[in-house]
This record gives C-alpha cells, sequence and structure tokens, in this order.
C-alpha cells in the first residue's frame, strides 16, 4: 500500500510538555514510560476535565466475569459515553472539529513530542489510570498497514511496564480520520495475564525468527505473534493482516484490533481479527438495546459499559455470545491452530 503524502503540520509550543527525540532504536526499551508517567500526574493535576474522570476511575465499579480460565471483566464508566455512542459514519465525522489534531486540542492538554512524529496525550475519558492516545501529527485516516515499524518501536519505547494498542477504523477507533494509537499500563488489559504464561511456553523462535499461532478464548478469535526483529515480525503480521480482508484489491483494511507488548526482549502481540463492530444488540430498540462498541479493551477482557444497564445486565455467557459475533471465524488461520 502507498502511503498518503503526509500533510504540513504545526504544533503549539506550549502544548509540549516534553520531548522524546533520536532515531528508532539506539535508546533503551522502556524509556519513554517515565515520561508517559509525568505527563499523566501533571495533566490530573493541571487540567480539571481529565482531574475529575480520573477521580471517578479511581471509584470504578467493576464485575468480575471471569469463566473457563480466562478473565473478564465489566467496568461501569460514564465518562466512556461518548465514545462508546460515537457516531463514525464518514457523515457524522465530517460534520464534527477533529478532536485530534494537534492545533484543536483543549487549552489545557499538553502532551509529549515523540520523534517528530506524533503527540502522546492523555484520554480525557480514561478507562486506566494512565491511559494515552498517541496521535499521529498530521491528520490521516486510520490505518496499520503502513505504520507497523512505527506501532512496534513505539511498543519497544513503552517498555514493559505498558502496553501498546491499536483499534482499526471500523472497530473500536473513535476517530478514524486520524491516525493514532492508545497505550495502558501493562497487565491493565486483562488477557495480557492470561496470556503471559503461554508466550512464555512457546518453543524457540522458528528460522524466519518469527513464531505465530492462533487460539479461541471465550468466543474470541486470537492470533498471536512474536518476534525479537522488528523488520520480519512486521512482514508476517501484515501478511496475517491480509489474510482477513475482504478479497485481493479491496480498499478496506481488514477488521481488527492489535495488542502489542515488549517483554523479555522480544515483541508479543495479540491480534483480534473481527467481522463486526457492535453486535447486532447495538442497534436494537432502546428496551432491548445493548450500549456495547468493542474495541482492543474490550476484546482483551476489560468491557467497558458506559451505561449502568449494560453494567448490571452483562453476564459471561452473553459476552461470549457477543465475542463470538464481532470476532472474525477461525478458518483463515485454520493453519495456525494446529499447535495450541
Ligand atoms: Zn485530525
Amino acid at each position: 500500500m502507498k502511503r498518503p503524502v503526509r500533510q504540513a503540520h504545526t504544533v503549539p509550543g506550549d502544548t509540549i510538555a516534553a520531548v522524546f527525540a533520536g532515531a528508532p532504536g539506539p535508546r533503551p526499551a522502556g524509556a519513554l514510560s517515565p515520561l508517559c508517567r509525568a505527563l499523566y500526574t501533571a495533566q490530573t493535576r493541571s487540567w480539571p476535565a481529565l482531574a475529575r474522570t480520573a477521580a471517578e476511575l479511581a471509584g470504578v465499579r467493576l464485575r468480575d466475569l471471569s469463566s473457563d480460565g480466562w478473565s473478564l471483566k465489566v467496568q461501569y464508566n460514564p465518562a466512556r459515553l461518548k465514545s462508546g455512542a460515537a457516531r463514525v459514519d464518514p457523515a457524522s465525522i465530517a460534520a464534527r472539529p477533529c478532536f485530534l489534531c494537534p492545533a484543536a486540542l483543549p487549552p489545557e492538554q499538553r502532551g509529549i513530542l515523540y520523534r517528530e512524529d506524533c503527540l502522546i496525550l492523555c484520554n480525557p475519558a480514561p478507562i486506566f489510570p494512565g491511559h494515552f492516545t498517541i496521535a499521529n501529527l498530521a491528520h490521516e485516516p486510520q490505518a496499520i498497514e503502513a505504520r507497523l515499524e512505527a506501532f512496534l518501536d513505539l511498543a519497544r519505547d513503552l517498555g514493559d511496564g505498558m502496553t501498546l494498542f491499536y483499534n482499526g477504523p471500523a472497530c473500536g477507533a473513535s476517530a478514524p480520520d486520524h491516525l493514532h494509537f492508545q497505550a495502558a499500563p501493562a497487565g491493565a488489559i486483562p488477557i495480557e495475564k492470561d496470556l503471559a504464561g503461554r508466550f512464555d511456553a512457546r518453543p524457540a523462535l522458528g528460522s524466519d525468527g518469527v513464531d505465530r499461532w492462533g487460539l479461541v478464548s471465550w468466543g474470541r478469535t486470537l492470533i498471536l505473534v512474536r518476534g525479537r526483529e522488528r523488520t520480519p515480525l512486521a512482514d508476517a503480521t501484515r501478511r496475517l493482516i491480509a489474510r482477513g480482508g475482504n478479497g485481493p484489491g479491496s480498499p478496506d483494511e481488514p477488521m481488527l484490533n492489535l495488542l502489542a507488548g515488549y517483554r523479555r526482549g522480544e515483541w508479543r502481540l495479540c491480534l483480534f481479527p473481527r467481522r463486526r463492530h457492535r453486535p447486532a444488540a447495538y442497534d436494537r430498540p432502546d428496551s432491548e438495546r445493548l450500549l456495547v462498541s468493542p474495541g482492543a479493551v474490550d476484546m482483551g477482557g476489560l468491557v467497558v459499559a458506559p451505561r449502568e444497564r449494560e453494567f448490571t445486565r452483562l453476564n459471561a455467557p452473553l459476552l461470549r455470545d457477543i465475542y463470538r459475533e464481532v470476532s472474525a471465524a477461525a478458518p483463515p488461520w485454520a493453519d495456525l491452530f494446529t499447535r495450541d
């Protein structure tokens, strides 16, 4: 895929709280994490809107729905209503100002200028204490294929204390018109802990330096990939993503969510291939409506319920049905499912 021409961009000087400079590679893994933590602490003091949502998050209600050895939680988080109910059709997107363009950020918002490529921002409606949105400096569409190497670099720079994730433009991104990733504290997304032992138990890397396999967990199709070398890992992941596509020549990115952590000197990726953005119950009449809009975090076992109704109604079987409904079926990846 040819990368779109990047538009000129400017970041107002007083928006930049810190700069992470340099070419990818030479800095130690994890060098970016302290800057992120400092930004979150500073912004919860200087930005009243974030101070409020962060305080609410400290008292957030959780229900544990763990089943069959998989960690599943529901979080009641009313601050997420705007995001979970966001209209992401092209007409609605065109009609609203972009909330990730650096020149249009709220006056209190500050960010870390990362490698002159993107701005790391505190998400104003956090799901975790320390929830970041990494916004591309230029306003260009959400798409992962041309940015996989940058995504891996960022995961390495965040290191073992944080997890990076990506929501495809048609499955969870509330700004499909502006390229962005998100980051969370390591382990905050429940499936990370469920998968850690499985990653640790894998055999040594194969001849191409990449290990990939698949499994189904509580209705979710998962493709897991690990590797120590960036280029073969990115190439292998690109090929895996293409498998979930709509056929040769389709302009649309295959629907997916992606989690990435850099642990024990290797990248560990969890790909959720998708076939639907929201379950059919999302569009039912109000009395039957289920306002659940799964992105990477929800697929990873932390389901965000912006209304009390979903918070109390969701249970493990219903959640499994939702996961099955929005996940891609396994056959295109059948050969990956033979070893686990
Ligand atoms: Zn924008």
